[in-house]
């Protein structure tokens, strides 16, 4: 959702909460898409720092459907997003400083969906299990092997340990 934001100026040295959304349905990741499975409506907490800067902070959680990296089965990954960002208001309008960080604010509109994206991008989780000790997919048989014993035999050698192997046996034998 977009925000308002010139009734914050006259609040000098006031703290103001409002209560605000985060509205996209999917997020696009390394060229994946997921789907967002629960987001809540949380509060932005601002401050107006003597008419010079304004300090914007909030943390929510935003869940998305995501396949397990070994077994491929959905799963619920929840991100949390922390916000904390300043603005200079010194000339009663908003504007960031554009080397530290995200623009995220236009005409005095905070792109409050532009605030929670950036976060959810730092804070994706780099592995996405459905459990710690999940077996993932059978290499040989292509079956969940959380779901199937399927006894295949997966201690596929390495052929790098094959030639160490080889090497071993020679020097056994001489
Ligand atoms: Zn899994
Ligand atoms: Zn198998």
């Amino acid at each position: 959702m977009k925000l308002e934001l010139s009734f914050l100026l006259e609040k000098e040295n006031e703290t103001t909460d409002v209560s605000v959304s985060y509205d996209m349905t999917e997020i696009s990741i390394g060229g994946t898409t997921y789907k967002r499975s629960a987001s809540e409506p949380f509060n932005l907490t601002f401050y107006n720092d003597e008419g010079k800067k304004l300090y914007v902070s909030g943390s929510t959680k935003v869940s998305y459907v995501s396949p397990c990296d070994r077994c491929l089965e959905d799963v619920e990954v929840s991100v949390p997003v922390k916000i904390s960002e300043e603005f200079d208001i010194s000339d009663v309008t908003f504007s960031c400083n554009e080397e530290e960080g995200v623009i995220c604010i236009q005409d005095n509109e905070l792109d409050v969906d532009c605030l929670v994206v950036n976060e959810i991008l730092v804070n994706w989780p780099t592995k996405v299990l459905c459990k710690e000790d999940c077996k993932g997919i059978c290499p040989v048989c292509g079956k969940n092997r959380n779901l199937y014993d399927c006894g295949c035999d997966t201690v596929v050698l390495d052929p790098r340990m094959q030639q160490f192997q080889d090497v071993f046996k020679d020097f056994k034998e001489v």
